[in-house]
């Protein structure tokens, strides 16, 4: 099966307008607090780029970042999950804001989330821009939510497909296309 890039879900104006709304948000949370930023990679590189410098320096802010095997060149998820790339630095009495792309099953995230709990840090919590929340096998709890989504395999913004469309300013639908 391949696929073929279709309509926008959600427009890049759409995206930046809650985007910056999620980081006031979060401004507002951790004010005079100290925050570790955990980007997941590498599909929460852009909405991480766009949502740290919407984080007011009132917030004592620093990133770090992990990679985890994903689903590879298909669209199914297999539920195992692998620590590609860790952490560089300790968690251990922090706050931790843990940012995803998308929540799908959840099983990577209750994965990371276990994870990061055994590194014993203040607290954890999630920001995730897209929520596919009516697939959900495993709980999770996304305090910040981008946007609530149909169960439709989506690109752009930082998602791709086998590797592409990950640069995209908007979030698109793909289309299935029978092999000729
Ligand atoms: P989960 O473990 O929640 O099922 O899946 C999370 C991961 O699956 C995401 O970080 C992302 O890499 C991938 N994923 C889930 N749904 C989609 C989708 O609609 N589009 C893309 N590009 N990736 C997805």
């Amino acid at each position: 099966m391949n696929f073929k890039l279709s309509g926008e879900l959600i427009t890049s104006d759409e995206i930046q307008k809650r985007v910056a709304e999620l980081g006031e948000e979060i401004g507002r949370d951790y004010c005079g607090k100290d925050l570790v930023v955990v980007g997941i990679l590498k599909g929460a590189i852009i909405f991480m780029a766009y949502l740290v410098r919407h984080i007011p320096p009132t917030v004592n802010a620093t990133l770090d970042f992990m990679a985890v095997s994903s689903y590879g060149d298909s669209t199914k998820t297999n539920g195992i999950v692998k620590i590609v790339k860790d952490l560089d630095g300790s968690v251990k009495d922090k706050n931790v804001l843990v940012v995803e792309d998308i929540v799908d099953t959840g099983l990577t995230l209750s994965y990371l989330l276990k994870l990061m709990q055994e590194r014993q840090p203040e607290s954890v919590r999630v920001c995730a821009l897209l929520d596919k929340e009516e697939r959900r096998k495993v709980p999770v709890d996304v305090t910040y939510r981008g946007f609530l989504i149909p169960d439709k395999f989506v690109v752009g913004y930082g998602l791709d497909y086998a590797g592409k469309w990950r640069n995209l300013p908007a979030v698109h639908y793909v289309e299935q296309q029978r092999e000729q």
